[in-house]
């Protein structure tokens, strides 16, 4: 392989995995701080003073940041679920309305003969089905989008990947290539 830089022809290359992964850390850091005394006129100067601190930081060079790897695409699935408890709260409703107006539509309204209750049961059938066409698309538009996601995982996300661990960049220039020998 090559051992510089195709631009510049330096030798001061560096694989982008590595700067990466050398400028990315996860540090417990202590920190403690002197804060002087200060003077006052009665006791002349007071003494100084040490206050301590710390915790966990994960920490990125602007370097690891600019070289961080591709990542995966999260698919958006909220919309979908939403729909999909639209779908069901819906075909539930409607399905009890059925089953209330098929056993007590006579009590309820004792003028209604069976033929009228039938009608008015095919009524809400018919009413559900028109009303479901609105989330059965979405939720068909929202399946293709997470299809579209996932299948970017699968396909371009390796290759982006992939090409990511074959990059190197000159320190000198700055230019970022591939090496494929390796
Ligand atoms: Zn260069």
């Amino acid at each position: 392989m090559e051992y510089h830089c195709p631009n510049c022809k330096s030798e001061n290359i560096q694989k982008v995995e590595i700067i990466y992964k050398s400028g990315t850390s996860n540090t417990s850091i202590s920190t403690s701080a002197y804060i002087p005394g200060s003077w006052n006129h009665k006791t002349g100067f007071t003494s100084g003073r040490t206050v301590y601190g710390g915790g966990v930081s994960s920490s990125q060079t602007l370097l690891a940041k600019r070289f961080a790897p591709p990542s995966r695409r999260i698919p958006r699935v909220g919309l979908s679920l939403l729909m999909m408890v639209v779908i069901f709260c819906t075909i539930v409703w409607c399905g009890v309305l059925v089953y209330v107006t098929t056993q007590f539509g006579h009590h309820m309204d004792p003028r209604l003969n069976t033929m009228e209750i039938h009608q008015r049961v095919k009524k809400d059938i018919i009413q559900m089905i028109e009303w479901l066409i609105i989330p059965i698309v979405i939720s068909i538009f929202c399946q293709k989008r997470i299809k579209v996601t996932q299948q970017w995982n699968l396909t371009v996300y390796p290759q982006l990947y992939d090409e990511w661990l074959k990059s190197w960049v000159c320190h000198k220039c700055g230019y970022v290539f591939q090496n494929d020998s390796e």
